[in-house]
């Protein structure tokens, strides 16, 4: 995509072209200025306004004529009413670079817990993309280019190719955000795309909550008269049979009109456990396309992004020495990035390498500290489904091999433990653990998919 728009800032454009023709010129420039669109949720549209005064002239005078204008401008039924919000003008506008990108994020992240009352989950209708997460800002690199060019080839054509489309991979490898990227995408080319975006977790406790309250055929709409339906994470489904079999019948009734499906996982579908076979099998009737941990050079590249993003710049020697600190998680590495960024204003110092390298080592043990070990078993015993006794156990079967070398390599590289003590702790000879924590090692070494594991249970365990 050759813009820097997102959809919201097209769409709110247009809505200001429209109604500018309707208010005399001082009022508008007074009421509209600074204005812009920070989301849509459950068919209320929030809008950033830049102080009280704004908000309640244009809540109590020219509501109606704003929602009217929108309601033309959206695809049937998206949208039932607008909600107004106090916010530092521009902090959400990917266009113009936010000095604080932290900010934006929590402004759409508490949009729809503040407009929460007026609605009903069950409700029609309701999409919250980020403005961050656009094609634009979205870095190729080797480990993201399969995914990326469906997603592009998606975008241009939804519903015809690659449908399903899964996106596959560890945690914070930026899933979402290509998710995401689609859908804005397709609603800059035509806005009147029905899209909706849901985590699957809301799939499924909308879902529940449409029994009890006897709404199901609501909650049938909903998911089924769209254009474009994105689940993130669809790894919740595992072991929730009820929740499969709605999520069965949205997906034959969306496929069998060639309307796109676009779902994220944190592994293949098959390798979910608890999913129905007839759900993993139709999971891989379009495109699998996985993810994998970038390299350094492409992580150099998001960090001068994410820079970029923020209105700054780093010297060469401290981005090198960030994406080297960061491997295999692109959300750390913000993070990181970001604790730099703040810790340097803060303290008034320029983000020098010392002072990067500084700030670096006193992050690392501090994290590390808070994980026992008796979190680190509850973490795999939750990400392998198999119970504690079983991974301390002796049973050689591979199921339970494997888990109990991922306990040992993890208490030996996260929480520094010696091979003695490891041993000690899971009481199994020292040597035991040395041929488990290498044979990981080894492995991991040329083994994505056993990376993107590695990733996702560290990301459980500090999570
Ligand atoms: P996931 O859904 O796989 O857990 P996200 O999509 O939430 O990961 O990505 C985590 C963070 O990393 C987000 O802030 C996202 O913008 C960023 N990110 C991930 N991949 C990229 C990329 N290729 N280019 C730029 N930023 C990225
Ligand atoms: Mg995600």
């Amino acid at each position: 995509m050759e813009t820097n728009e997102t959809y919201f800032d097209t769409l709110w454009r247009t809505t200001l072209g429209e109604l500018e023709v309707e208010i005399s010129k001082p009022n508008f420039i007074t009421w509209f200025r600074d204005t812009s669109i920070l989301g849509i949720e459950d068919r209320v549209l929030l809008i950033g306004v830049p102080n009280s005064f704004a908000l309640e002239w244009l809540a109590n005078k020219y509501r109606p004529q704003i929602l009217r204008v929108l309601k033309k401008l959206l695809p049937d039924d998206n949208l039932q009413t607008i909600e107004f919000k106090i916010a530092a003008p521009g902090t959400v506008r990917a266009s113009q670079p936010a000095a604080d990108v932290v900010l934006p994020k929590a402004v759409t992240e508490t949009a729809p817990a503040a407009i929460a009352h007026t609605t009903d989950a069950t409700g029609a209708g309701g999409f919250a993309l980020s403005p961050h997460y656009t094609f634009d800002s979205f870095i190729v690199g080797t480990h993201n280019r399969l995914a990326y060019a469906a997603g592009l080839a998606i975008a241009s054509e939804p519903g015809r190719r690659h449908n399903p489309f899964v996106i596959y991979g560890g945690v914070g490898l930026g899933k979402t955000h290509l998710m995401q990227a689609i859908a804005q995408a397709i609603l800059l080319k035509n806005p009147r795309t029905r899209v909706l975006y849901a985590p699957c977790e809301r799939f499924a406790n909308e879902f529940i909550q449409a029994i009890q309250t006897k709404r199901t055929e609501t909650f049938k709409e909903k998911y089924r008269n769209v254009d474009v339906l994105l689940i993130d994470d669809i790894q919740f489904l595992s072991g929730k049979e009820g929740t499969q079999e709605e999520f069965f019948h949205t997906f034959n009734a969306l496929h069998q009109s060639n309307r796109q499906i676009i779902l994220t996982s944190d592994r293949m579908p098959q390798a979910i456990p608890e999913l129905e076979d007839r759900l993993s099998s139709r999971f891989v009737w379009g495109m699998v396309t996985d993810i994998k941990s970038p390299d350094l050079e492409t992580r150099a590249a998001i960090l001068k992004q994410k820079c970029l993003d923020r209105g700054t710049e780093l010297e060469a020697d401290v981005i090198d020495l960030l994406a080297r600190s960061f491997q295999s998680n692109i959300r750390e590495l913000e993070g990181g990035l970001n604790q730099v960024l703040a810790t340097c204003e803060l303290e008034n110092t320029q983000p020098t390498h010392a002072i990067v390298a500084q700030i670096l080592k006193d992050r690392r043990p501090s994290r590390k500290a808070q994980v026992a070990i008796n979190q680190v078993l509850s973490t795999i015993s939750k990400h392998y489904h198999i119970s504690s006794e079983e991974i301390l156990g002796p049973r050689r079967n591979k199921e339970f091999v494997h888990p109990r070398q991922i306990l040992m390599y993890l208490l030996r590289n996260e929480l520094d433990y010696s091979y003695p003590k490891i041993g000690r702790e899971l009481g199994k000879d020292h040597t035991t653990i040395m041929h488990g924590v290498e044979k990981i090692e080894k492995e991991l070494a040329h083994n994505p998919v056993l990376q993107t594991e590695v990733t996702t249970v560290k990301e459980l365990l500090y999570n």
